[in-house]
């Protein structure tokens, strides 16, 4: 059935040197409400005209942001910050009309998103050098942390909210200007969000929004006045970003896409890893990067976990976010997405793997036109099968057995990704062991979801993550800021080079 129409679509300006700007003459795409899948925006495809007027806006502010002293930038955010908590419920409420998650997960969203700005208000300590006095007689050395100049964020459908923030405060506060391309299926919160950083007080062009796909983040990618992009999206994007960016000599840090895996040894505590293990795999309807999509199942373990995880997953009542009661769990971001993942299963199923819980045949109430897909368990999965393979970004959890925890942990270690995976045991040892042993960025014990907070790096490794410098965290102040070494000596004139003489006997 086709979605209906909505009358008033929601404006989605561009944001250029202080101005907030409609697109002219570019194409656009659609953006949903997926919980009745009403079009309620269109989001303009800019080209390289529109990004190279983006980057210039940016790059004349960049002069006076950089001499603007780092704790009057950081001032800003903490107006800002206060703001985002003024403003808190009519984000969430954005954040979830455009992108289908449930409020519970929307007010996440945007906390986890303060959260970064939080951590920006402290980054002129971290813009901190180093010196040392006497590295040779009469002649000291320092280090200070300078900005790059334009600096880019490329960011996901998946958390409108706090994918953007990762990125801008850490890099305004470092000095940089800024030029943000949000996701075209969700631009309507990181709109908002950046309407408040103005009223905090950001002086005109230094962050500026382009919208678009390909052609917009070519643009990006190969201006030459931009110094640096931050990317998150999927693995193929992210290694064409970092390929294409580091051609084009700019410094790039790509995240890309996952399978994680949470391990239940025989010994953990049934009701907390079912429990943990439900929130990783379908929470915001496992359309993310830290989902555990499948679980590892380790010997007994698969005898007492199993029945009560089909029995919740079977539970969880889905339907739209976008009223009351609220559900469980929400739609998914498109119909086109919504029906690759219900094609996945079918894969699976063909492939060999068993359906013991199939949210194709889920029922909701009074939203015929939503992207819904229940909670899915597909037990039995083998490495070679696609979905052990693809990353599903559904609410699929595979399961894979295993006799012991060490073939667990090599067949883990095969994985391509590595962002992150957790363990449910009361074992230290066997934890241990996990934490030792496991090939991704990010650890979790008897924690489902081990996504790392603001202060921390947002640490993926293998194909998750292409860079050296990871978002959040000390890292991100790296990434946005170069080193300068000086050093220094001072002659004494008319009484000649004091610090060469001999030294007094
Ligand atoms: P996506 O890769 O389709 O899109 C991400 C961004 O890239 C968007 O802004 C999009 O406009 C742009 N883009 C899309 N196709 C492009 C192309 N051919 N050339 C240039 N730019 C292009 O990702 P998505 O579907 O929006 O988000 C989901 C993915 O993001 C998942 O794979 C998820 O795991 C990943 N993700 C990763 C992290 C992380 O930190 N590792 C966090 C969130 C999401």
């Amino acid at each position: 059935m086709q979605a209906a129409q909505s009358i008033a679509l929601e404006p989605c300006p561009l944001f250029i040197g202080g101005e907030w700007l409609a697109a002219k003459g570019v194409g656009g795409s659609p953006v949903h409400n997926p919980s009745t899948g009403e079009v309620i925006a269109e989001t303009p495809l800019c080209g390289a005209s529109d990004v190279d007027a983006a980057v210039q806006a940016a790059a004349a502010a960049f002069p006076a942001w950089w001499e603007t002293p780092p704790t009057d930038r950081a001032r800003i955010m903490f107006r800002f910050k206060m703001l985002m908590e003024e403003n808190f419920e009519d984000l969430v409420r954005s954040n979830t009309r455009e992108h289908g998650k449930t409020l519970v997960e929307s007010r996440g969203d945007v906390r986890r998103g303060i959260e970064m700005i939080e951590f920006a208000c402290g980054i002129p300590s971290l813009l901190m050098g180093e010196s040392l006095e006497n590295i040779a007689r009469g002649i000291d050395c320092d280090t200070i942390r300078q900005p790059l100049g334009v600096c880019v964020g490329i960011t996901p459908f998946n958390f409108p909210a706090m994918v953007p923030l990762w990125m801008y405060p850490v890099a305004l506060v470092c000095g940089n200007t800024f030029v943000l391309k949000p996701s075209e299926k969700v631009p309507l919160t990181a709109i908002k969000i950046v309407k408040l950083l103005e009223q905090a007080g950001l002086p005109k062009g230094v962050l500026n929004i382009v919208h678009g796909g390909r052609d917009c983040v070519d643009a990006l990618l190969t201006h030459p006045r931009v110094k640096a992009i931050s990317f998150v999206g999927s693995t193929p994007i992210a290694r064409h970003i970092f390929e294409v960016g580091t051609k084009n000599g700019k410094r790039v840090q790509s995240n890309g896409g996952a399978k994680n895996f949470v391990f239940l040894m025989p010994d953990a505590d049934v009701e907390n890893s079912v429990r943990g293990l439900v929130e990783a795999a379908y929470g915001c309807a496992g359309e993310r990067c830290m989902a555990g999509s499948t679980a590892v199942v380790i010997g007994d373990a698969a005898k007492n976990v199993l029945p009560p995880l089909i029995e919740a997953a079977r539970a969880i009542k889905v339907g739209p976010t976008d009223r009351e009661p609220q559900p469980n769990m929400g739609p998914l971001i498109t119909r086109q997405h919504r029906d690759r993942v219900a094609q996945l299963i079918e894969t699976g199923a063909n492939e060999g793997a068993k359906i013991a819980a199939d949210g194709r045949t889920v029922k909701v109430n009074g939203a015929p036109n939503g992207f819904f897909l229940g909670a899915t368990i597909l037990d039995e999965v083998q490495a070679g099968m696609t979905v052990a393979k693809e990353e599903i970004f559904g609410p699929v959890l595979n399961v894979m057995r295993f006799a012991d925890l060490d073939s667990a942990i090599e067949a883990a270690n095969r994985s391509p990704y590595g962002n992150g995976a957790s363990i449910f045991t009361r074992s230290g040892e066997a934890a241990r062991e996990f934490k030792h042993r496991i090939q991704c960025g990010m650890v979790g014990i008897n924690i489902g979801v081990p996504a790392s907070m603001a202060w921390f790096p947002f640490n993926g490794w293998n194909e998750s993550f292409f860079g050296d410098l990871h978002m959040q965290g000390k890292e991100g102040v790296q990434f946005f800021t170069q080193q300068k070494i000086t050093t220094t000596r001072w002659f004494s004139f008319g009484e000649g080079d004091i610090w060469h003489r001999e030294p007094q006997k």
